[in-house]
């Protein structure tokens, strides 16, 4: 569903990615784990093309940008409109309810009509276990809810893959788990996820697919029973090493 090939991308002299290939079948799930700083975030932002990389070619079902001459607004609006982000906190509109959160997107900018948007945010929210929290606002829920609310939110957009950024490192460790389940569910639901995460134990759970990236490279990829249970790189060896 989603490919990636040749992803570069610096930061003045700091190469932060050197030429990465990444591959996910429709239905499966990722993970990309990694030392702090390798990359793992500028990545998944090339792979939604929030920020463009400096070179590759990114295709999401048939929408593809060879990043080697600038892409044009309307390629990449239409590249966007395919992934939703979780990000690291989830940005929600402060002064907005829960709901209205999650409708603002289909509403404003797919124009999709009203009374369709609110009964599919109504479903999502309680999907996530937050149906009796619609009108409340995100101060006034804790920061798993909160994060929760932002998968919603990625759910109402209608994707095709849903991309997290390390979507429980904000969080207080009690409250992780409430997140991890919201995602587990979705992947044995059959959505397209690719996360990137520091909690390994569920990398190795939900995953299809874990991508182990050091040094702006995917050093090791494969099953996590292999990359986590049984990795071959030496890297990825001294990486479980210090984590696990
Ligand atoms: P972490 O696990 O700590 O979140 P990461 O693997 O996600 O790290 P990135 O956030 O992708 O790593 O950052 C990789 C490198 O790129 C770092 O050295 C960082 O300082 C640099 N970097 C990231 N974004 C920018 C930016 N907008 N401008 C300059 N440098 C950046």
């Amino acid at each position: 569903l989603i490919e990636a090939t040749g992803i570069t991308k610096s930061f003045g002299d700091n190469k932060v990615l050197r030429g990465i290939d990444i591959r996910v079948p429709r239905g499966s799930v990722t993970t990309i784990i990694g030392p702090s700083g390798s990359g793992k975030t500028t990545l998944l932002r090339a792979l939604n093309a929030l920020d463009a990389p400096d070179g590759g070619v990114v295709r999401v079902g048939d929408v593809e940008i060879d990043f080697s001459t600038k892409p044009t607004k309307a390629v990449l609006k239409a590249y966007r409109a395919q992934s939703a982000f979780v990000f690291q906190s989830h940005n929600l509109f402060p002064h907005k309810t829960a709901i209205e959160n999650l409708v603002e997107g289909p509403i404003v900018v797919q124009k999709r009509p009203k009374n369709e948007v609110y009964a599919e945010a109504r479903e999502l929210l309680e999907r996530v276990g937050l149906g009796h929290k619609e009108n409340a606002y995100p101060s006034q829920l804790s920061g798993g809810q909160q994060q929760r609310v932002g998968i919603a939110r990625a759910l109402a957009l209608r994707p095709k893959l849903i991309l997290f950024d390390e979507p429980t490192s904000a969080l207080d460790p009690e409250l992780v788990g409430e997140v991890l389940k919201v995602i587990k569910d979705l992947a044995s639901s059959g959505w397209t996820l690719v996360v990137v995460t520091h909690e390994l134990q569920f990398a190795r759970q939900v995953a299809d697919q874990v991508l182990f990236t050091d040094g702006g490279l995917v050093v090791e990829t494969g099953p996590p029973d292999d990359v986590i249970g049984n990795p071959q790189n030496e890297r990825t060896i001294r990486f479980l090493d210090r984590v696990l």
